[in-house]
């Protein structure tokens, strides 16, 4: 029996990553068992030192982790490396490689919606981890301008200077909507009462030559940003994709076998 993991918060009990991996191991005869850890963020050290000595074959990791686990790490991807943050931890005998999923499934999230993004000007709300990992897809899918939104500057402005994006305050956003064709919510806000202000800001966005609206929740009873997608007629996609296929990825870098995302995003809608 192999065993892996996901490391967090106490918000891994309510993670559906277990739910997708157990059952998928299932579905392929995978011996393994997928289980959440909820650490405390002064205790990153010891879960790591715990995940070698228990022989843990491999890990998801997520908020507070991503970024704190690196120093950890005997090797780290090229893409993981990048954005300085770790979404997916493999073992190989005694050695620890870090990757990052978020950005293959982000951008395969893209791509199964038939959009191009190539040459286009995209909008990305937020500045978090999240979206780091989006504007590093956004670029390798051949956006010619990001310009990144967010609500505290000096982190925006962290971003934006990284990845050679665009940086404007939150409440600028109506002027800068109607000259994006893509727009992506990476903050934590899509329901009203998680973000009074930015929920009416959404309201009034008017976006004439928009042709994807993409957001990173899921689940949500109402969406202020499908809202906005429909009241406009385009497309809109939101963080379920995403999720599944960086879970195929971090499936296959564990037992070499390739199942298809869609397999993990059936999951995820028949628990939703
Ligand atoms: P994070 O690092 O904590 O960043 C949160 C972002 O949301 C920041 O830009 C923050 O702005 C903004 N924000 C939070 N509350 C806000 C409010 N009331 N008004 C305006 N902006 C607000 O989190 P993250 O890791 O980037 O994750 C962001 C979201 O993406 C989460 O909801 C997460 O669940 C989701 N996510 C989904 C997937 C997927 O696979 N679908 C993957 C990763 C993340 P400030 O900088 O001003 O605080």
């Amino acid at each position: 029996m192999k065993v892996y993991c996901l490391l967090g918060d106490e918000r891994v009990f309510r993670s559906l990553s277990p739910l997708m991996h157990n059952t998928v191991m299932k579905e392929v005869g995978w011996d393994g068992l997928y289980v959440p850890f909820a650490v405390a963020p002064s205790r990153v050290g010891d879960a790591m030192k715990g995940i070698r000595a228990l022989g843990i074959h491999g890990a998801n990791v997520t908020i507070p982790f991503k970024e704190l686990v690196v120093p950890y790490l005997d090797e780290i991807s090229e893409v993981a490396s990048t954005l300085g943050a770790v979404n997916t931890l493999v073992r190989r005998g005694e050695i620890l490689r870090g990757e990052n999923t978020d950005v293959g499934g982000f951008m395969e999230a893209v791509e199964r919606t038939g959009v191009s993004l190539e040459g286009k000007s995209v909008l990305v709300v937020g500045a978090g981890g999240a979206a780091r990992a989006v504007i590093l897809g956004v670029r390798m899918l051949g956006a010619r301008r990001v310009v990144v939104a967010n609500r505290t500057l000096a982190r925006g402005a962290e971003v934006a200077s990284r990845f050679q994006a665009d940086l404007i305050p939150l409440d600028r956003l109506p002027e800068e909507a109607p000259c994006a064709q893509i727009l992506i919510n990476t903050t934590a806000v899509s329901q009203p009462e998680e973000g009074v202000e930015l929920a009416s800001l959404i309201k009034g966005l008017r976006m004439p030559d928009c042709c994807l609206v993409f957001d990173l929740n899921y689940g949500r009873k109402e969406n202020l940003w499908g809202q906005l997608a429909e009241r406009q007629g385009i497309p809109f996609v939101d963080g379920l994709p995403m999720l599944a296929y960086q879970a195929a990825r971090s499936f296959r870098l564990w037992t070499g076998t390739n199942v298809d995302g869609d397999r993990f995003l059936a999951i995820l809608r028949s628990a939703a």
